[in-house]
């Protein structure tokens, strides 16, 4: 495999050979260790106690059938996952995404990715992650609420504040995360607040949680421009998606003074030069459960939709990809690079293929990975957490500026170790190695376990 040395190659083989057709997985692990030569060179103890090996290889993986019967009476079977990857900082922490596409292969890309995301944060959480092939489009209410309740009778036993603490991800939002902690609590006779984060603001959830991954995004993107000298006022901005990541990341850009001037679904894109109209997205996409191809109707014919192809070709000069793992390719990148695009920084999970990443690499435009710059909504679990153990609840306010601080360590922390291991201003590096280390040190300390 290119780009790797000698050792890490072995390792990069060996997962192959474990997990065979987990591709995406397969990607996540090579994004890491293509960073680790410099860190394994400098650390000859790592290898020795074979941190990298076991740090592929989850602690745990479980799978179970989800039975439950749905509006017509007809029983459904769904594969419900969680895959508890590394508990050598705190708790396994991690989202649960419901979507036709998860299999075994997306979950341990997640949950891979999460070990370093939240190292990163700075706060005592492991990695995990979990899921279902469940598709929640187009479900009554009332299936939601069955399929979830199934879904937790198998998972109550796995979990608890101080061994697992799942959250929401695609698909995923309170009103599942209220159907899970129900079932949860009924089952247990527990009221535990800590075993799931992104609850509801009334029933244990934090402020700023909805907007914490979009919000985080924009705040390290505006660290970058920072160190730049520059800000977002002023600043074309395409943010792709519409689901709660991409909603927030519109959000605070506007606030920080840029126009988004194009958001997506799976179906197609839309086109508003004025800037995205929140109001009316945030009813289409949070109310509705619409389709944005209705946003131009609802916005007086102002935007323009168009089906199918790529939002990438709308010209930007940041580009936050926030809908899905690898939909923006080294095509997508050499447009965004000729439309001269100066930052991508990615608010959903592994959103830009490797083809891409190389483009932008070589065209020098800034590229800031998921695991850095979308950390802010665990991050913010972790202060729900914090929040649930010490029955307290914050201010927004105080919430937010949690947030923003922690995004900043991130970015400053990123920066620091790609310039201390030779690759100044380079946020793949920075972000891989500063969250390998963290976990790899823990890992030592605590022996062959
Ligand atoms: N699913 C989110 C992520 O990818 C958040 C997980 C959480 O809050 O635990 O980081």
């Amino acid at each position: 495999m290119p780009g790797l040395d000698e050792k890490l190659r072995d390792i990069h083989d060996e997962v192959l050979r474990r997990n065979p057709g987990e591709t995406e997985f397969h990607q996540a692990v090579h994004e890491v260790l293509s960073s680790l030569g410099p860190v394994v060179a400098k650390h000859p103890e790592y290898a020795d106690a074979a941190v990298i090996r076991r740090l592929c290889e989850p602690e745990r993986q479980v799978i179970f059938r989800v039975p439950w019967v749905d509006d017509n009476g007809q029983v459904q079977i769904n594969r419900g996952f969680r895959v508890e990857f590394n508990s050598a900082l705190g708790p396994y922490k991690g989202g649960l995404r419901f979507h036709p596409t998860v299999y075994l292969g997306i979950v341990k890309f997640l949950g891979f990715e999460q070990i370093f995301k939240n190292a990163l944060t700075g706060m005592p959480i492991g990695g995990g992650k979990g899921g279902s092939d469940f598709d929640p489009k187009g479900r009554s209410d009332g299936e939601v609420m069955r399929f979830c309740q199934s879904f937790m009778t198998e998972l109550y036993r796995h979990i608890g504040e101080h061994t697992d603490v799942p959250a929401g991800d695609t698909g995923v939002g309170a009103r599942e995360i209220g159907y899970l902690f129900g079932q949860y609590k009924r089952i247990t006779n527990r009221y535990e607040s800590g075993v799931l984060t992104g609850k509801g603001l009334t029933w244990g959830g934090s402020q700023v949680r909805p907007e914490a991954t979009g919000y985080g995004t924009v705040f390290f993107t505006d660290e970058i421009l920072k160190a730049r000298g520059d800000s977002f006022e002023g600043k074309r901005v395409v943010v792709s998606g519409s689901g709660n990541v991409a909603l927030y990341a519109i959000e605070k850009v506007h606030e920080f003074g840029g126009t988004v001037v194009a958001c997506s679904d799976s179906g197609g894109h839309i086109v508003d030069e004025r800037g995205v109209d929140l109001a009316v997205l945030k009813e289409l996409k949070q109310v509705r459960r619409g389709r944005i191809a209705e946003y131009p109707e609802l916005r007086g014919g102002a935007a323009r939709y168009i089906a199918g192809g790529s939002v990438w070709d709308v010209p930007c000069d940041i580009a936050l990809p926030c809908a899905t793992q690898n939909e923006l390719n080294g095509h997508d990148a050499a447009t965004l690079v000729g439309n001269g695009c100066a930052i991508v920084a990615e608010g959903a999970n592994m959103p830009c293929t490797p083809d891409a990443i190389r483009v932008l690499a070589e065209a020098k435009t800034v590229f800031a990975p998921g695991k850095a710059a979308n950390a802010g909504g665990v991050a913010t679990s972790a202060l729900e957490m914090q929040q649930n153990a010490s029955r307290d609840s914050w201010s927004f306010e105080h919430t937010e500026q949690r947030l923003a601080e922690i995004m900043r360590g991130i970015h400053d922390r990123c920066l620091e170790t790609a310039e201390a291991y030779g690759s100044p201003g380079d946020y793949v590096a920075g972000a891989n190695i500063a969250g390998f280390i963290q976990v790899a040190d823990a890992m030592l300390a605590l022996g062959v376990i």
